[in-house]
């Protein structure tokens, strides 16, 4: 008999889990993996920031378990979320755990990871788009920019467990782009500190409410006017602060001069009309397939 027959008959089968990223809000920054996977799972677990918009993937049949944990609401024991996801899968199920954004930024994914691995539940990972990349969206602006930003720093306004403070203001001063996560309720913390620190009062700052969907804000303000605007126009959760100069307001003629001036830059030979008349998906043969160069 061959090794595998005598584990399928004396061993119980294990399910897996699916920690998926859900996307910031706009159910079509799915993935299509993400999608597929809701569509084949026997048990979905629904965090809260979930757009339930996305679950219309779901078959009829899956059952759908919410587990939100807003914070300051009331909230599912994450030591719940944990047995009830090793209970499904012990039993054979698929079972989707579904989180806002990507589910591995700031999203607890390690602890619910260790909890499956050491109950022998395999666990398969699937990046969502993050909160701070819809910000981005909403800005009209990239998080890094070769003249003003050299790195992006994804940070949490909750305070350390541990009591260790992070020096955001030596972040802030290097020129990077600092993204703040749950960060709202601690903004005029996060003020006084870094201007306590000696980062000038008008590093700029937007502060982007429920980035990716129809309803996002975005309220561009600086370091020193910060939870003054923040309580002026009573900016609802959830909302990212993002600090740094790609945070400025945009200058929409600069930008119309800087798009100008795209194609002369190109150095490569590289024919525009060609790459606008382009091949199609559908072309016959290879070659029809390649990009023209002048
Ligand atoms: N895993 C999530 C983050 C969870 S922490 C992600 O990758 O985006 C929760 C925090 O994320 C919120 O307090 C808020 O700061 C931020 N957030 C999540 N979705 C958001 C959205 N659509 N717009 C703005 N901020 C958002």
């Amino acid at each position: 008999m061959k090794t595998s027959s005598i584990l399928s008959s004396t061993t119980p089968m294990v399910g897996k889990v699916f920690l998926i990223g859900a996307g910031p809000g706009d159910p079509e920054l799915l993935t299509l993996k993400a999608a597929r996977l809701i569509a084949e799972a026997d048990v979905i677990l629904v965090d809260d920031l979930v757009n339930r918009e996305v679950l219309k993937h779901a078959s009829p049949n899956v059952r759908l378990r919410y587990v939100g944990k807003r914070g300051g609401c009331r909230s599912t024991p994450q030591s719940f979320i944990n047995r009830l996801m090793a209970h499904e899968a012990h039993k054979g199920h698929q079972v989707v755990r579904l989180k806002g954004g990507d589910a591995l930024i700031f999203g607890r994914a390690n602890e619910e990871i260790d909890f499956l691995h050491e109950r022998g539940v395999p666990v398969e990972l699937v990046a969502g788009i993050t909160s701070a990349q819809a910000a981005g969206m909403a800005l009209g602006r990239s998080l890094t920019d070769r003249a003003h930003s050299h790195g992006l720093v994804l940070l949490t306004g909750h305070p350390q467990k541990d009591g260790a403070s992070i020096d955001y203001a030596a972040l802030a001063q290097q020129g990077l782009t600092l993204v703040f996560y749950m960060g709202l309720a601690r903004s005029e913390l996060i003020q006084r500190d870094l201007l306590a620190s000696g980062v000038n009062s008008t590093l700029p700052v937007a502060i982007v409410e429920r980035a990716s969907y129809a309803d996002a804000r975005v309220l561009r303000t600086t370091l020193g006017e910060l939870s003054d605007c923040a309580l002026q126009h009573a900016v609802q959760s959830p909302a990212l602060l993002v600090l740094g100069q790609v945070a400025a307001v945009q200058n929409a003629h600069l930008l119309q001069e800087q798009n100008a001036n795209l194609f002369p830059e190109c150095e490569s030979g590289f024919a525009l009309s060609d790459a606008i008349a382009g091949p199609r998906l559908g072309a016959k043969t290879p070659s029809d397939q390649r990009v023209h160069f002048g």
